[in-house]
């Protein structure tokens, strides 16, 4: 394999429902800075179905070049078209880096596409970096969060990674950006297509995503019930929060996974990260520690969750709760 043939950072941008999630903006910023320092292309790699009009969105978001395949087997992800057609792009540009978010559709596809392509993935990046040598060097946690694995890929192209959302930062918006836009064209072999999509039936209640909220009220085992939680969610609906919550509570079935915040779960960034009876285990750190503005509230003093908080509150968590649910309806009564 000739290194040197590889060239371009290349983003595949996620969509759903022709809506372009924002993992992959952040990675549009991240790549954009690996792009200039190794003073290569940055593009982004778009596949849907009648998405023709949002290619100038990606570049006022920081891509050189916009690659896109509008096809109607590409309308919602499936395994095997998007992958046929990110391999298909992949060998006939020949990139140097590939960068994909660690969503459930990433993950899906991102160890698919290098299988085909016979390189290396890193799944679950949190820092990317260019070395002297001019090498990703692709950085993720290792064994259980204890230490972080700087991994490279020296001897394969292209360089694969993964990373979660919310982890990296994207461009502010420039719509005075210009940049190419390119139709690919893909013949698919369909022989190979095992899936069908069916239907696809949305969740009764439109939750914010955890990783696309501003506030946060995370509750952990020190909440302890179900019933106890039921305050986390009044706090939440009167400041107009989400609530999200530790593996522990995931654990004992009462949230479900997608609120999970940690290692395990999903990175986030919110404005305010409310850490409620929660003990800031290394794990459950990683996914919040980006957070601008941490209120931990715990009865025990020496709580490791303290050492991460802006501001820290020693007591019992289901009793200062009621109070401070209580306070907020009398203000908002008197404003009505
Ligand atoms: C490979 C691996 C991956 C993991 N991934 C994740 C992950 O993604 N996310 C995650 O969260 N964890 C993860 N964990 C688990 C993690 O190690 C911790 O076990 C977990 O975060 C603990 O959750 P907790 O803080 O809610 O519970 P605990 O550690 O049990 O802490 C409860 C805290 O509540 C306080 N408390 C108790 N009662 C009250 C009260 N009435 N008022 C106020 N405070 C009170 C206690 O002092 C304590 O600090 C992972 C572990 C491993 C090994």
């Amino acid at each position: 394999m000739n290194l040197n043939e590889y060239k371009g950072v290349y983003v595949f941008i996620e969509q759903k429902s022709r809506e372009i999630q924002n993992v992959s903006l952040e990675l549009l910023g991240r790549g954009r800075g690996l792009a200039d320092t190794l003073e290569e292309e940055l593009v982004a790699v778009f596949l849907g179905n009648e998405i023709k009009d949002q290619c100038q969105d990606l570049i006022s978001h920081g891509a050189d070049r916009v690659i896109y395949v509008d096809h109607p087997q590409l309308d919602r992800y499936l395994t095997e078209p998007y992958a046929q057609a990110l391999d298909a792009i992949s060998k006939f540009e020949k990139p140097n880096i590939i960068l994909i978010g660690a969503t459930s559709t990433g993950r899906d596809l991102a160890p698919r596409v290098s299988a085909r392509l016979s390189t290396g993935l890193t799944a679950d990046c949190t820092s990317l970096e260019i070395s002297e040598e001019r090498e990703l060097l692709m950085t993720r946690p290792a064994f259980g969060g204890n230490l972080m694995a700087t991994i490279v890929c020296p001897d394969h192209r292209p360089q694969m990674s993964s990373v979660r959302p919310g982890v990296m930062q994207k461009l502010a918006v420039d719509n005075t950006r210009t940049g190419e836009i390119i139709e690919f064209g893909v013949n698919f072999d369909e022989s190979k297509f095992k899936v069908r999509l069916i239907e696809e039936v949305k969740e009764a209640k439109e939750l914010v995503k955890i990783e696309d909220a501003h506030v946060l009220v995370s509750g952990g085992r020190g909440v302890g019930t179900a019933e106890n939680f039921k305050n986390l969610e009044k706090l939440a609906d009167n400041i107009g929060a989400t609530v999200s919550s530790s593996r522990a509570m995931v654990d004992l079935g009462v949230m479900g996974h997608d609120r999970q915040v940690g290692q395990t779960g999903k990175t986030v960034r919110p404005d305010i990260y409310f850490a409620l009876g929660i003990s800031g285990a290394i794990q459950h750190i990683a996914g919040m520690e980006e957070s601008e503005y941490i209120i931990a509230i715990n009865k025990d003093k020496g709580a490791p969750i303290f050492n991460n908080a802006d501001l820290g509150i020693v007591g019992d968590v289901n009793k200062i709760l009621p109070l401070l649910n209580n306070e907020i309806s009398k203000l908002a009564e008197k404003k009505a």
